[in-house]
């Protein structure tokens, strides 16, 4: 059985008087006992306040990145100890902006990976294609060469660490959403490249999060899918009412 999971990636956005204000306002709107995982993804400053905010409900706190070693002399970094010091244990890894803006190779990443496993840590690994490599039909390959450099050394006893998160870079915060047939259609190539990489069972009890403009207009269609097992959710996770409105979009 895959659990359902719908996660906000909170990115750089609100200071710590708004945290708290949409903290509240979460607070008010969530069911107690929703129908999927739900998490949120502070800023690093806003990290254990969130934490403390949410102790009693059933919303996890994730980080948005850490670095791959386990201490050091890596001026404004954040390591996995660091992290679960304050009680996070969930960490978004692979985010296409961290490809994009922070040069994360699929390499780095297998790094960020295998540092956030070796601390007990779960992942939500992001991967996904740009629109040439969509428009040149290479997105498959695209995907299973991230997923290969990054993920498939690990041993089977990891994979109940991880939730990937398939997010099109084409379809971030850009109001474009991959169809829901091309989501499927990405997801039951994932699940077929798990099976063959690392196991049957891996394959079957991994989730899949779909990421890329879901707003709670179309989360429902997406969620429907039988490889989409929830959502990794960018602009409308800032808005209470739309996050949760989405969370209860299965
Ligand atoms: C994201 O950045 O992970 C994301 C999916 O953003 P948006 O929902 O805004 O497209």
């Amino acid at each position: 059985m895959r659990d359902n999971i719908v996660a906000g990636n909170w990115k750089m956005n609100n200071d710590l008087a708004e945290t708290e204000e949409l903290l509240g306002k979460l607070k008010l709107q969530m069911v107690k006992e929703p129908e999927a995982k739900v998490m949120v993804a502070p800023s690093f400053t806003n990290l254990y306040p969130t934490f403390q905010a949410l102790k009693g409900t059933p919303v996890i706190v994730a980080a948005q990145n850490m670095h791959e070693s386990e201490k050091g002399a890596y001026t404004g970094e954040i390591s996995a100890s660091m992290l679960k010091s304050i009680g996070v244990t969930t960490v978004i890894i692979g985010h296409s902006e961290r490809r994009a803006y922070f040069n994360e190779t699929n390499d780095i990443l297998a790094k960020k990976v295998k540092t956030a496993i070796e601390n007990e840590m779960t992942v939500i690994f992001c991967f996904g294609e740009e629109l040439d490599d969509r428009k040149s039909d290479k997105h498959f390959d695209l995907v299973e060469t991230q997923l290969k450099e990054s993920l498939f050394q690990l041993p089977q006893s990891a994979w109940k660490y991880i939730i990937l998160a398939y997010e099109p870079v084409w379809a971030i915060g850009t109001g474009e959403t991959a169809s829901p047939e091309q989501a499927q259609e990405m997801h039951k190539h994932v699940r077929a490249l798990l099976n063959k990489n690392v196991g049957k069972e891996v394959a079957e009890n991994t989730s899949i999060l779909y990421g890329g403009s879901v707003k709670p207009n179309n989360a429902r269609e997406i969620f429907a899918k039988e490889d989409v097992d929830g959502g990794l959710i960018g602009g409308a996770s800032l808005n209470a009412v739309d996050f949760v409105e989405i969370v209860n979009s299965f």
